[in-house]
């Protein structure tokens, strides 16, 4: 595994300036450069190159040591990917319990194209093999179930029958796991979550080590429009700048407090993949770097998930995740496959203690 030297992120700028440059990222907030006789590979349009993603790229590319583009959301990073891959005649194998919206964009959209989508759960998805399959789309862990799919086993079964696979890492971030070493061609990530981290905009990325896929997915994104904003692109830099350390605490409380949750009265199931006797434990051990910031429960009654969602005050009743805030939300609320009582908590960056009094409080309340 090539760990990202995140010391080395946090000077990739500094050790480029030339003296009086500002130290802080300049945001460039324009749509026209000047531009005076041929281009000679300057910055032309804002369509097709702004200095500010220029350097939010160099990061990200160093995070993930792979070429990267930035979107302006996560969809807008797995439609590019999607877009730049599949064609009319392909056929596209995706998760059944991934991220929903990944599947309304292949369904109401990419089959319209003539592309067939065929669909299978986390917990069977090697089952029928990959023969035929053009582009395969990885979510591991899922998301809300936590699940893990055998990335190693799946990317080399993939390649071998002619295919690609795409991996959505939005749960793990590059710190977490690292999809491209495991032998997947494409990673994909909402940096709307746990890479921005303090819920303020959204973003989202393209990463892969095939020079003719990332050609592909820039033209469609200079082709199709869909760009970040400058300030946008800035906030995510910030955000990328202490993202080593709000992830470090998010991971080690949520490993404190799914060890506590799980012998509290109240919790009727657990779920998070550090713990040994998690089903996904074995595969998170042997592929990821940390076990993530996401455990899911399943109290006795949906009344009871509501109030403790509702009335504990270090948790944020919120959809989405990775903030610095800690939040929860009943997954049954958006149709979700799941217990009406089942949570999913994001746990965030509130010293752990004092995280858990409020929870373990709000739990013997109910
Ligand atoms: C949120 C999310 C997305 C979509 O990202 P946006 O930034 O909201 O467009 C994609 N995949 C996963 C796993 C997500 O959690």
């Amino acid at each position: 595994m090539t760990e990202p030297k995140t010391g080395e992120m946090l000077h990739l700028r500094g050790n480029a300036l030339d003296k009086g440059d500002p130290v802080a990222l300049p945001l460039t907030q324009s749509s026209m450069f000047h531009l005076p006789g041929a281009p000679d590979g300057h910055a032309s349009y804002g369509r097709v190159d702004n200095p500010t993603w220029a350097h939010l790229e160099h990061v990200l590319s160093h995070l993930e040591n792979a070429p990267c583009l930035s979107f302006p959301s996560g969809m807008g990073a797995i439609s590019a990917a999607l877009f730049a891959t599949v064609k009319a005649g392909s056929r596209l194998l995706i998760l059944s319990d991934g991220y929903y919206v990944t599947r309304l964009l292949a369904d109401r959209f990419l089959s319209n194209l003539g592309v067939s989508v065929v669909e299978r759960p986390t917990t069977a998805f090697a089952d029928g093999g990959f023969d035929g399959f053009d582009v395969v789309f990885l979510e591991s862990p899922s998301n809300p179930g936590l699940d893990m799919l055998d990335l190693p086993a799946i990317a080399g079964a993939v390649r071998e029958a002619g295919g690609i696979t795409i991996a959505d890492n939005t749960t793990m971030t590059p710190l977490g796991q690292r999809p491209l070493d495991l032998g997947v061609d494409v990673v994909v990530s909402s940096d709307t979550k746990a890479m921005g981290g303090h819920s303020d905009m959204l973003m989202g990325h393209v990463a892969s080590r095939d020079t003719a896929i990332m050609e592909r997915i820039e033209e469609w994104r200079r082709v199709s429009g869909a760009i970040p904003g400058p300030h946008e692109a800035w906030l995510l830099h910030r955000g990328l700048e202490t993202l080593d350390v709000r992830f470090d605490r998010m991971c080690s409380s949520a490993q404190v407090l799914a060890e506590r949750l799980a012998t509290h009265p109240a919790v009727k199931h657990i779920r998070y993949p550090g713990l040994p006797g998690d089903p996904s434990h074995a595969l998170a051990a042997a592929q990821t770097e940390r076990f993530g910031f996401l455990l899911t429960i399943t109290l006795e009654t949906e009344a009871k998930a509501e109030q403790f969602i509702n009335a504990c005050p270090l948790l944020r009743p919120a959809t989405s995740f990775g903030g610095v805030h800690s939040s929860a939300e009943r997954r049954a609320r958006w149709g979700d496959a799941v217990d009406p009582a089942f949570i999913r908590l994001s746990v965030g960056c509130e010293p752990v203690d004092e995280l858990w009094q409020a929870i373990e409080a709000s739990l013997n309340a109910l």
